[in-house]
């Protein structure tokens, strides 16, 4: 059997990266394994671009950990001198009866946050980028931002392995198994044995925690490029990331044009069709603009012209959209994070660091109880 490691993290993505990350920084031997190259277009953290906001619509409690989420995204800037958040402010736009406005309030009442809250007509002078639909309002937060992907993932990997960190890439988990003294990984490579073990397996996470029932269904989501005519008026400077309700607390979105890129990227929130993982159709057509177009078009003033990019990604959703961060109930030397169902990139820095928490002392120092499988 090969070397023994404190952590083996299984998934070396979003939330596996930043686990490794923290792990190593304190001197953990950590090994971290990957059935791909990372980072890869194949999962859920590709696209250029994530955005991070902190008047969290979808619960208050993800509030406290979104604030060590910002910090830890700077520290991670600091240390490596790279720009990975960009501040561009947010715009969240809902119907008079939508929950995406209305769960903002709470939140930023909630957590005393600073926010503006906007009607039609004010929203049309100070934002002349968008078109307000009659009936819609406005909730605006200064804090929000962009998240630059590349940058993030590299800052991870590349610290891991300043750290003395191990990754394994192209190096698929064929199965896991904890027993009294290790938990022992298999590859096709060999056997790897630790005293910890992470799951962080994204799209894959049913097949790595098989017999949790977890409910997780994956979603193909598709993600567009435009060139707007109101490019000069959506530069990230000048523009906000925006999200627009168009079915409670589901709608589209979109980024401002980001420096030293091209166009403004627009997607769908809502859960795409259902994805088999053995056959995951990658490719992006015509028709997935076409269908999503009728959606965008009542918030960007037109024409909007044909996408020069087009790329689909994986959602893992989870039953009730929100994380499942927990100890393995059958096993106390594993944890596992899964169904970060379309908002979790965000959160990267701070799930690493409640995952190598969970693992090495078998709590967190944050507020992950409302994510843990009690609320099943
Ligand atoms: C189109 C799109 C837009 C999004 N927009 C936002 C946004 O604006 N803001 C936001 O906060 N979030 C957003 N998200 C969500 C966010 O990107 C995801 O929640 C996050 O990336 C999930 O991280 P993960 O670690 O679970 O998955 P991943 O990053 O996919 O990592 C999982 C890893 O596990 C590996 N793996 C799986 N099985 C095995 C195995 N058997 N052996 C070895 N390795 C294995 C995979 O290869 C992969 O590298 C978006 C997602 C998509 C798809």
């Amino acid at each position: 059997m090969a070397t023994s490691y404190d952590v083996i993290v299984i998934g070396v993505g979003t939330m596996g990266a930043s686990a490794c990350w923290h792990l190593s920084r304190q001197g953990y031997r950590v090994l971290g394994l990957d059935q791909f190259d990372v980072p890869h277009q194949l999962g859920s953290h590709h696209g250029h671009s994530r955005m991070i906001r902190l008047s969290y619509f979808e619960h208050p409690d993800y509030v406290p950990l979104l604030k060590r989420s910002y910090a830890l995204w700077r520290k991670l800037e600091d240390t490596t001198g790279r720009e990975i958040l960009v501040t561009t402010g947010g715009l969240y736009l809902s119907p008079e009866n939508g929950v995406i406005v209305p769960g903002c309030l709470k939140a930023s009442e909630t957590h005393g946050l600073d926010f503006e809250l906007l009607q039609q007509a004010e929203l049309s002078k100070r934002f002349p980028q968008f078109s307000i639909p009659d009936g819609y309002r406005g909730f605006y937060e200064s804090l929000a931002g962009v998240l630059l992907v590349d940058p993030a993932m590299t800052a991870f990997l590349n610290l891991i392995r300043e750290c003395g960190g191990r990754i394994h890439e192209n190096e698929p988990v064929l199965s896991w198994h904890a027993g009294e003294e290790a938990v022992v990984v298999r590859t096709a490579e060999g056997e790897y044995s630790a005293a910890r073990l992470i799951i962080s397996g994204g799209a894959w996470s049913a097949q790595l925690l098989q017999g949790l029932g977890l409910g997780l269904r994956v979603t193909r989501q598709a993600m567009f490029w435009i060139r707007s005519l109101q490019a000069s008026r959506l530069a990230s400077d000048c523009s906000p990331a925006w999200f627009a309700e168009t079915a409670p607390g589901k709608g589209v979105y979109g980024f401002p044009v980001l420096p030293g890129h091209e166009g403004i990227k627009v997607a769908d929130h809502n859960p795409g069709p259902l994805t088999n993982l053995d056959k995951i159709d990658r490719t992006c057509r015509e028709k997935d603009w076409e269908a999503f177009k009728p959606m965008l078009a009542p918030f960007l003033p037109g024409p909007l012209g044909q996408p020069f990019a087009m790329k689909t990604c994986l959602y893992t959703n989870s039953p009730d959209g929100h994380f499942i961060l927990d100890q393995h109930p059958a096993f106390s030397s594993v944890c596992f994070g899964a169904g970060f169902s379309g908002h979790g990139f965000k959160f990267a820095p701070v799930i690493g660091e409640a995952l190598a928490q969970l693992a090495i002392t078998g709590k967190s120092s944050q507020p992950i109880e409302f994510l843990g499988l009690g609320r099943f």
